[in-house]
């Protein structure tokens, strides 16, 4: 009898072998009931074996659940890369392939039975039925008018079974089970209107046909670089279309559903006539309709599927084409176990699937751009605005000038920034304010020359440990007082900077009483329908100026908005984060995109202490490529990615000082053996040193190569038995270093 190597369900990550008779089809991605112990389990096969491999005997597994294997052999091998190369248990991930839903038995299919017509009666058969059995005629009338013949014997009302059943037996109808979806967006009133595929221009046509062949012949991954608004949305939509044409399938990834709004609905527009092969994939579907959409997917009904970072795995068969909307996106990357990103699966899954993956952004990563040059990825460009609007123009404020002229060293607006929204209100136009703020990092910067404090080691800012009152870098672990006067101008006002979107609500409601304004920040976002409240608000025009976090920054089209300030450019730019600069470029063109995408012309206001900062510099001309050329330079010199992989293992824990001595002990024995050319900084206390009760300490490990780390790190975590309470974590290609 052959063998299955089973994995237990359940957070213990138990893996068996069981042997089952040779009739019985059993495949890798089949779930399975199991005897476990002196209980009963469920688990999903991992592999199967002859069992002369195996040399012992097995027990054998009570059954199958499902004949067909949930996961294609494509999955699972997905799965297994992303277990080795992100260093987490094939459980975990086998978790975020399978969603809970469809893994467990609970929220199976709901079906009803069906009366369904089978041949068209001949007249004279219904004339003579109305005498003998009127209630059979009846049926059979209904059923002639129901467009596709078929309709549920419920409607039919009581009684009716008993004429069913005699149709039936002449053979009339048959009566069948058939699952009825659960309507995710049944309560939405949204009205679809199917769009026409505009006539591409020449760039957008030429991108086109790359595309159409790469999903003929998949090849290399394609990086689509267009500015904002040159029209890749429209890029992808006929490519979308090609490939369904072709009899494949399509999915596209999107940052942030409830945040791209736009897209999702651009989509739904465009395959208006085929809405019920699309497929949106939200984080609030409830358990039973994540059950039907799977398996809407899974059996070829959903051909277009669209969502975030977890719709990668949607269980597609004939998958020709992935997009990765703003692939730049930092939402793409799991910030739990295991930590995957999104785009980068998407990359290998088109290779182990043989399709096409087109990438598309603005502001494209460092990393996907690094490969275009390298020729492991093709690159299209899409330099002009698609709807002939100029690109707005950017203004950079000085902001220590400002503090000097309002004697304040703490000002929120400048005069420009003041009177540009005052004229925006005068003509009736909107304005949106971003403040950008990221997480807990702080920075000591000089508010009189806008000097930041860097570590001389690393080139990034040091951060403000406010227990020890030492400033630490989180890449090397340099430590050192606090300077009492700016080490620059000697300024004594030296001093932490930072104030939230409540602060900007407070000053703005003083200095312009007459505006109506609304925030947006992760209160708005907690709660269902606030946020595409507050959005379908200012769209109508009963807000004039929408404070919020970069949050907003990510697809929104606001025809009316003409002003965009950035208040605060600063604070993105000096967080302990080699990515630093890159996120700063990265917002302020993107944000820029938000104005002026109407019929008016748009202006963006950068407010800044370090206004000769190249992220500024190079985002206010919308110079992508002088900018990665710069930072790339210097990424390079510091063996920062893409030059080499960078990875954070934190321990935490509710006792301080054992979550510090384990993250000591670990690093000691990351230090025997070392892979060549490994670099590992001191351990720390974390940026955000205590979150939800527990405290955090880490390491920042830096490697030319990914598997050498991976494995090093994983050796060591798996001779080294932590105390009960603490807990390791291993982030691969981190981006978040707090
Ligand atoms: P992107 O996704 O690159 O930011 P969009 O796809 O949103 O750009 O396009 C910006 C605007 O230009 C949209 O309003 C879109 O309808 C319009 N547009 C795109 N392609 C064309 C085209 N070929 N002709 C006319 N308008 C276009
Ligand atoms: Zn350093």
């Amino acid at each position: 009898m052959p063998n299955a190597r089973v994995l237990i369900d359940g957070p213990s990550e138990l893996v068996f072998d069981y042997s089952f008779p040779d009739e019985l089809p059993v495949r890798p991605g089949c779930r399975v009931r199991v005897p476990l112990r002196n209980r009963d389990a469920t688990g999903t096969v991992l592999s199967t074996a002859a069992a002369e491999d195996l040399g012992f005997a097995t027990r054998p597994l009570h059954s199958l659940i499902d004949p067909e294997p949930l996961l294609t052999p494509e999955l699972l091998e997905l799965a297994r890369w992303i277990a080795q190369y992100y260093g987490s248990s094939m459980e975990s991930v086998i978790r975020s392939l399978l969603p809970e839903s469809v893994r467990s038995e609970e929220h199976s299919a709901k079906s009803q039975k069906m009366v369904r017509l089978l041949k068209t009666p001949l007249p004279d058969i219904l004339e003579s039925l109305g005498k003998k059995a009127p209630k059979q005629q009846l049926i059979l009338t209904r059923l002639l008018r129901e467009s596709d013949h078929k309709i549920l014997l419920a409607e039919l009302g009581k009684g009716a079974s008993a004429s069913v059943k005699a149709l039936e037996k002449a053979g009339l109808v048959a009566v069948q089970e058939e699952a009825i979806r659960r309507e995710p967006d049944a309560d939405s009133q949204e009205q679809v209107i199917e769009s026409q595929p505009l006539a591409l221009n020449p760039e957008q046509a030429q991108a086109l046909s790359v595309v159409r062949d790469l999903i003929d012949t998949p090849g290399k991954p394609l990086l689509l670089l267009g500015v904002t608004g040159s029209g890749k949305t429209e890029v992808y939509l006929q490519a979308a279309r090609y490939a369904l044409d072709q009899g494949k399938t399509v999915l596209v990834l999107v940052p942030e559903i409830s945040l791209t709004p736009q897209t999702v609905r651009r989509f739904k527009a465009r395959f208006a006539a085929l809405i019920d092969q699309v497929a949106v994939l939200h984080s609030h579907l409830s358990q039973g309709e994540r059950f039907d959409e799977w398996h809407r997917i899974r059996s070829g009904k959903a051909r277009i599927v669209i969502g975030a970072r977890s719709a990668v795995f949607a269980p597609l068969p004939d998958l020709g084409l992935i997009l990765v909307d703003e692939e730049h996106d930092n939402s793409y990357k799991q910030d739990t176990t295991p930590r995957y990103h999104g785009r980068d699966v998407a990359v290998l899954r088109a290779h182990i699937e043989k399709c096409a993956v087109v990438l598309g952004s603005a502001t494209p990563s460092l990393e996907t751009f690094h490969h275009c040059q390298e020729g492991k990825y093709l690159l299209q460009r899409l330099n002009q605005r698609a709807d002939s609007h100029s690109m707005p123009l950017v203004r950079v404020i000085d902001m220590r000038l400002e503090q000097q002229k309002q004697k304040n060293s703490n000002t929120i607006f400048s005069d420009k920034l003041r009177q540009a929204l005052e004229l925006r209100l005068e003509r009736g136009e909107q304005s949106i304010l971003f403040l950008n703020r990221r997480g807990f990092a702080r920075s000591l910067q000089c508010p009189a020359c806008g000097h930041a404090c860097q570590c001389p080691h690393c080139a990034i800012a040091l951060t403000y440990h406010r227990t020890d009152e030492r400033l630490m870098c989180h890449i090397c672990g340099y430590q050192s007082i606090v300077p009492r006067k700016c080490p620059e101008c000697k300024d004594p006002s030296i001093a932490l900077q930072g104030y939230g979107t409540q602060k900007v609500e407070e000053v703005l409601a003083k200095l312009i009483p007459k505006a109506r304004v609304a925030r947006i920040d992760a209160d708005a976002m907690r709660k269902k329908n606030t946020l595409r409240d507050m959005l379908n608000a200012f769209r109508s025009k009963k807000i004039d100026i929408l404070i919020g976090t970069q949050m907003i920054a990510k697809g929104l089209h606001f025809p009316n908005v003409t002003l965009v300030g950035i208040l605060n450019a600063d604070i993105g730019l000096h967080v302990p984060d080699f990515r630093a600069s890159e996120r700063t470029f990265q917002l302020i063109t993107q944000v820029a995109g938000r104005a002026g995408r109407g019929e008016l012309e748009g202006e963006v206001i950068v407010q800044t202490s370090t206004p000769h900062a190249p992220a500024i510099q190079f985002a206010r001309r919308h110079d992508f490529d002088g900018f990665s050329e710069q930072e790339l330079e210097f990424r390079r010199e510091f063996q920062f990615p893409p030059y080499g992989r960078c990875a954070v293992l934190t321990v935490r824990s509710t006792h301080e000082r054992r979550a510090e001595f384990t993250l000591q002990t670990l690093h000691r024995r990351l230090l025997e053996n070392m892979p060549p050319h490994m670099n590992i900084s001191e351990p720390l206390p974390s940026p955000l040193i205590r979150s939800h009760g527990q405290f955090r300490f880490q390491i920042t490990l830096r490697c030319p190569q990914a598997r050498p780390l991976t494995n090093h790190v994983q050796a060591v975590l798996n001779r080294t038995p932590l105390p009960e309470d603490v807990i390791a974590t291993f982030d691969m290609d981190a981006i978040n270093f707090t």
